[in-house]
């Protein structure tokens, strides 16, 4: 293929150059005296993006999946009550990981669409006099169906009931892109990784653990080793690390923290807000649907679009990428076929959204889709223009 390819997917997404020259160093001594002057202000300043003062931020090699991991392995014990919602693919995956751990799993399974149901959980917490349920999970942002949930809402439920569970939440694709408050939102775990907001390869797992989850820790049954967070906590307070870090992503990762932190957290937000305003701006264009239910839940760091019956939406999908080198995300489980998805979150600006919409443009048109040609890109421009004024220009 000639020209690039167009990564249009929920991540791994986009890496900048920074990034990439930040890891292009020589391997080096983990162990060396002047190691933990790296280290130090990296956990510190993460700390920063999850907004915890209190908690810590762990680095594990690994990925999401691994936090999911990480989090039942050292707060829970065998049996323990969850109290769960699965609506997409990645909320699904970490119930079925629960079962695995032979907790004992509350799921509401909904309708994929809708989000974490508050008034659900509310009610069956309320239930829970005894407190059985020893933790919550929720799926921050579900990146199958571009759904994001209430957390600040949920942490609220809690309160309301002075219900002492543990808070688990999947931020995977929300943290470094969405707003994130571990601290306010009192969240005790809080599960990401690399290859989405943080714009990296693939590979860290990264982990807020609240004081709360740390103490819950020490009672917890369940076996672990590789991701003990005890463990981690006491070699990080040193700068180092149990066993061999993957030295060249922390380089990586240190980019990615400065280039987050020199445009500002809030400004990374309303950026991912204005992009995404666009992609939704061209879904109605086109005359189709976001898979999430109501406006609230409409994701800011992907949109799943669903194509219209009669439409094979992996059609559009290989067209795309075949043809035009772009990388749409497909529909996962219950939604394959019916939805293709847009990623926006990470190192994106007005012109690569413009581009992944043009792509799918192009792909819709070779399917025989109707609609008008432009109407989306258009569309999205008039969203860019008519949100432009509080911006800086690119090239500040
Ligand atoms: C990508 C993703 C995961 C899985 O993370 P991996 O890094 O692929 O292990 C989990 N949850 C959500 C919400 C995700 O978007």
């Amino acid at each position: 293929m000639i020209g690039y390819k167009t990564l249009a997917v929920p991540g791994p997404t986009n890496m900048p150059f920074e990034i990439r020259q930040a890891m292009d160093v020589a391997l080096e001594d983990h162990r060396a005296p002047d190691f933990p002057d790296f280290t130090k202000p990296l956990l510190n300043d993460l700390k920063g993006i999850f907004r915890t003062e209190t908690g810590h931020v762990f680095l594990f090699p690994g990925s999401g999946t691994g936090g999911w991991e990480a989090a039942i392995g050292n707060c829970l014990s065998p049996r323990d009550t969850v109290l769960t919602s699965s609506f997409g693919q990645f909320s699904g995956l970490w119930v079925d990981m629960c079962n695995r751990f032979n907790l004992n799993v509350m799921n509401y399974d909904m309708d994929w669409g809708e989000g974490v149901p508050l008034d659900l959980y509310r009610r069956r917490l309320e239930a829970d006099k005894h407190h059985e349920i020893k933790a919550v999970l929720a799926c921050h942002n579900e990146t199958a169906t571009g759904v994001t949930s209430d957390i600040a809402g949920l942490r609220k439920v809690l309160d309301d009931l002075g219900h002492p569970a543990l808070l688990f939440v999947d931020g995977v694709s929300s943290i470094g892109s969405l707003e994130f408050r571990m601290d306010d939102w009192g969240v005790d775990i809080a599960v990401s990784g690399s290859q989405k907001g943080f714009m990296m390869p693939t590979g860290l797992t990264i982990i807020g653990v609240s004081e709360k989850a740390m103490a819950a820790c020490a009672k917890a049954t369940t076996p672990r080793c590789y991701f003990d967070f005890a463990g981690m906590a006491k070699m990080n307070a040193q700068g180092y690390f149990p066993y061999t870090p993957p030295a060249t992503l922390l380089r990586g990762l240190r980019a990615a923290v400065d280039m987050l932190n020199n445009e500002g957290m809030d400004n990374v937000h309303a950026r991912h807000n204005r992009l995404a305003g666009g992609v939704r701006a061209a879904v109605d264009a086109w005359g189709l649907r976001n898979c999430a239910r109501r406006p609230e839940l409409y994701s800011d760091t992907v949109t799943a679009i669903l194509v219209s019956p009669g439409t094979d939406a992996n059609d559009i999908i290989s067209i795309a990428y075949n043809r035009y080198g772009v990388s749409l995300g497909g529909g996962l489980g219950k939604v394959a076929g019916k939805v293709f998805r847009v990623g926006h979150l990470g190192w994106l600006n007005e012109a690569m959204v413009l581009q992944a919409l043009g792509g799918v443009e192009l792909a819709m048109r070779d399917c025989g889709i109707a609609f008008t040609a432009g109407s989306g890109v258009g569309a999205a421009i008039e969203h860019y223009t008519d949100t432009r004024i509080a911006l800086p220009l690119a090239a500040e």
